[in-house]
């Protein structure tokens, strides 16, 4: 990497592998300003960021509505993560874990649920784990925390969608070009587009919806020489295909606090063609105490249930970024929402399914909630691409195969790479 003035780096992404990256930049002694740039308007997190609250009964309520929680098997992550547990951060969930069958409500504690084999693609095996994890009060607590042990090099711009990266003519730096405060749903760049920062050593893209047209992240990158890793890694991303990105709806649900308790606060849902998880949010550790009591949980779909839904209802037209309105999900969360009520009516052991209806329901939709055949996936330690003749990195589940422990692993590699 170019050394004297233009040392600083820039950061694409603050969810979990571009916060790893700049904290192991401060932490590898890099000892310069980095910027974290995020698209999201609410602090950190990606996919790991808790729902915007709503107001139920005079009181706000967030759910988990991406990554559900989470285990630290590397002895990096783990060491930040028992740092991260002991400043309140993250906390060790001892919940009843499992798996349910949808038809018939029988319930199996998690120590009979097969095991074998490290969870990568089937992030819900991680339940089976002997430690499973949370943020404290959300999981977003995790990005917070993060983001807090990165320290004050490591500046943050949040709400701010990167648009360019611009390697200059001398092949020395980069510059920065974005929007700030865009709304996902406002399309792509337009003439409040502006420069956010330069002489950039190194720049680090922690998403691959960058590298994708039609997404809320497409980013241009201009510069990088005709051949070489970045230019070879770049190109691609670009293909949705590489790797494949699997989509996946999550499900917010708050219910009367007299509804039937289930024995479970996670499972994992056998025979239902909708629903793959139930996650009771409420039960996680540290979360707000209502005073109407209302139970949150948390539904996510099953793999197939997304395909056939994203076909009919897909996430770009025209090459352009389809938003998720009231619209887009009125013909989507119904079948949701009554799917895991009879799924909770038969758990209960209600078999006609007369699990009362919700308070509060809010479908989200996560085109790219995992990707699946990622170089790195399996692979032990961090990987990441960085080009060191360009100063171009990429880091992400997508480099590493699903999860928030392969995210910071990557981003945390991504980080080492460019101090070298
Ligand atoms: C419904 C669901 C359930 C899941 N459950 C689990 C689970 O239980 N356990 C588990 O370990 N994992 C789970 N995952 C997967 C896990 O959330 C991800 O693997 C992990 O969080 C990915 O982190 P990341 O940093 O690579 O990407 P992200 O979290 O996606 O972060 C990338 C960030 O970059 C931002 N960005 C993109 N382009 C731009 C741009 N041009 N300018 C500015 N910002 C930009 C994005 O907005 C985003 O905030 C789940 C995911 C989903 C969706």
């Amino acid at each position: 990497m170019a050394s004297g003035d233009e040392t600083r780096v820039a950061i694409v992404g603050g969810g979990v592998a571009g916060i790893a990256c700049a904290q192991s930049l401060v932490a590898n002694g890099f000892g310069k300003r980095v910027d974290i740039y995020d698209q999201g308007s609410r602090g950190p997190g990606g996919r790991t960021s808790s729902s915007r609250p709503v107001e139920v009964n005079g009181e706000t309520m967030a759910f988990d509505h991406g990554a559900q929680f989470f285990t630290a098997d590397d002895p990096k992550f783990k060491a930040v993560c028992e740092e991260l547990k002991a400043k309140g951060y993250v906390a060790r969930w001892d919940g009843v874990f499992g798996t349910l069958n949808a038809f018939d409500g029988v319930f199996i504690p998690k120590r009979r649920v097969e095991t074998a084999g490290p969870p990568r693609r089937d992030f819900f095996k991680l339940l089976t784990a002997d430690e499973v994890l949370v943020g404290v009060p959300t999981n977003q607590a995790l990005c917070e925390g993060l983001r807090a042990l990165a320290g004050d090099d490591v500046t943050a711009h949040w709400h701010t969608t990167v648009t360019g990266l611009d390697r200059d003519a001398s092949g020395k730096t980069w510059s920065v070009s974005g929007v700030n405060k865009r709304r996902l749903d406002e399309g792509q760049a337009g003439s409040k587009e502006k420069r956010l920062s330069g002489r950039n050593a190194a720049v680090v893209v922690c998403d691959v919806m960058a590298a994708r047209k039609g997404t809320p992240g497409t980013c241009a990158v201009t510069g990088l020489p005709d051949s070489g890793d970045a230019a070879n890694a770049w190109a691609a991303f670009a293909n949705p295909k590489v790797p494949e990105r699997v989509g996946l709806f999550s499900c917010m649900l708050a219910f009367d606090a007299a509804a039937p308790k289930p024995e479970f606060d996670a499972a994992v849902v056998t025979g239902s063609d909708v629903i793959n998880l139930l996650v009771r949010d409420s039960s996680k550790p540290g979360r707000v105490k209502r005073k109407d009591g209302l139970e949150r949980w948390v539904a996510v779909t099953t793999i197939e249930y997304a395909e056939r839904t994203i076909a009919s209802a897909p996430l770009t037209v025209d090459g352009e970024y389809n938003p998720q309105t009231a619209e887009y999900f009125a013909n989507i969360e119904p079948g949701i929402v009554n799917e895991a009520r009879r799924i909770l009516g038969v758990a209960c052991g209600d078999d006609d399914g007369e699990y009362p209806a919700p308070h509060h329901a809010k479908c989200q939709r996560w085109g790219a909630a995992y990707h699946s055949g990622a170089v790195g996936e399996g692979v032990p330690g961090g990987v990441c691409f960085f080009d060191m003749d360009a100063g171009f990195g990429m880091a992400g589940d997508f480099v590493q195969g699903p999860g928030v422990e392969a995210a910071w692993l990557s981003g945390e590699a991504a980080g080492r790479a460019t101090v070298r």
